[in-house]
């Protein structure tokens, strides 16, 4: 969208600033994210009360989240596929037209434009698919974003190619489930991989069912993807599993997880406590897993329930307290292995890629990089941004890990 605008010379300041139009790109996996996309409206308007307001994705398909929008005065509520019109519908909302655009016709789009530019950053991502053909009770993804519906190969060869030469190091492949990319998620890595140039490639989540021995030796033999895959594993609990309708048993998962570690992949996943009826004796199923999984870090969510999802009407809602809890049980744990991940490079030699954002740490500047295994590592601001480098970890503590220049 941010592209589209500026080839029609729009000109963009923060949401912090006064702006004539306010355009939000809005989310409604969780509750919280959906509050977050009306608090940005609100945000907008305390900006400027004369602005124009649009909203675009997922909210639009809800029609509560779209009732709510009105209250707050947005004046635009576009579904996914209107997304690519954003400039003429800035300039109609300019010209004192308001409405809600999101037909059932806009979540089966397949956007085939090529982006040439992601923003400032080193690192782009590259949307492959969108939508999602499977049914986690708890997820609203395939009621907002649609059915499977995936970029030619074509398309996603030409973008990836477009955004190296515009100076991107690093290119993320995203969708809303990758691993079910139509044309064939393998034989696009292999493509990839036959490419020109010194880039790397990021795979960005991708569900447990999708690791085969066959990708997994496209990993083992890849110049290019790096040693770090975000897996879901949501619970793990055999019962609550189930429940959640995830197609796979948790030894499934321990397998994968072990398989990946020994070759060197650092693990990301994401897990839900509190899910409707989860007992103390589930939960700590799912713990005493956690702990014996090899985990770089984890995204730890508290179930949120979403209106007309299978889950809504499982009966057994847990205590909003002792989800809590659970959840920072669980982000413990996390914490303490991101750390030993951490403290386990300490004078290895890792490759960064410098972003530009500067981070002040007692009154010393230092620049952000990424690593190949997804660590965030810090080095002298003196290094430039958008440099793919190699540098020498130095020291990990328990929020940062610092790096110089290797010799
Ligand atoms: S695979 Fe992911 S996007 Fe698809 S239904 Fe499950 S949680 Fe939602």
């Amino acid at each position: 969208m941010k592209s589209r605008c500026e080839k029609r010379g729009f000109y963009f300041t923060s949401i912090n600033e006064k702006a004539d139009v306010y355009v939000i790109n809005g989310c409604c996996v969780t509750s919280r994210a959906a509050y977050e996309t009306r608090l940005l409206a609100k945000k907008a308007f305390q900006n400027n009360k004369q602005a124009k307001v649009i909203v675009c994705g997922c909210p639009s398909y809800m029609q509560r989240e779209r009732e709510m929008l009105k209250e707050i005065g947005v004046h635009f509520i576009l579904g996914h596929s209107y997304k690519h019109e954003i400039p003429d519908f800035i300039l109609r909302a300019l010209n004192g037209e308001s409405g809600v655009f999101a037909d059932e016709g806009s979540k089966s789009y397949v956007d085939e434009s090529v982006l040439c530019r992601f923003g400032n950053r080193a690192r782009a991502f590259c949307k492959i698919e969108e939508g999602c053909n499977f049914h986690c009770t708890f997820c609203i993804l395939p009621m907002v974003r649609g059915k499977e519906r995936s970029k030619s190969i074509e398309n996603v060869l030409k973008e990836i190619r477009c955004l190296v030469t515009s100076g991107h190091k690093e290119i993320v492949l995203t969708g809303t489930n990758i691993g079910s990319y139509r044309f064939g998620f393998k034989k696009l890595l292999k493509l990839v991989e036959q490419m020109d140039g010194e880039f790397r490639i990021r795979i960005s989540s991708i569900e447990p069912v999708y690791i085969d021995d066959s990708l997994t030796d496209i990993l083992k033999e890849s110049k290019k993807i790096v040693n770090h895959m975000h897996i879901p594993l949501q619970s793990g609990s055999e019962r609550i599993l189930k429940l959640m309708g995830r197609p796979y048993r948790k030894e499934d998962y321990y397998d994968i997880a072990w398989r990946l570690s020994k070759l060197g992949i650092a693990l990301g996943t994401d897990v839900i406590v509190g899910f409707p009826t989860e007992t103390d004796e589930d939960f700590e199923e799912t713990r005493a897993f956690i702990e014996n999984l090899p985990l770089q870090y984890a995204h730890v969510f508290v179930y949120s329930r979403r209106e007309n999802t299978p889950a809504a009407s499982l009966k057994g809602e847990v205590n909003g307290r002792i989800a809590k809890e659970r959840s920072r049980i669980i982000r413990r744990i996390i914490a303490s292995k991101n750390y030993a991940f951490r403290k386990s490079l300490e004078g290895k030699k890792v490759e960064i890629i410098t972003e530009p954002t500067e981070v002040l740490i007692n009154g010393k500047v230092y620049r952000k990089g990424v690593s190949k295994e997804y660590v965030s590592v810090l080095v002298p601001s003196s290094i430039p941004p958008y440099e793919k480098i190699e540098v020498k970890i130095s020291h990990a503590d328990y929020s940062f890990t610092f790096a110089e220049l290797s010799q």
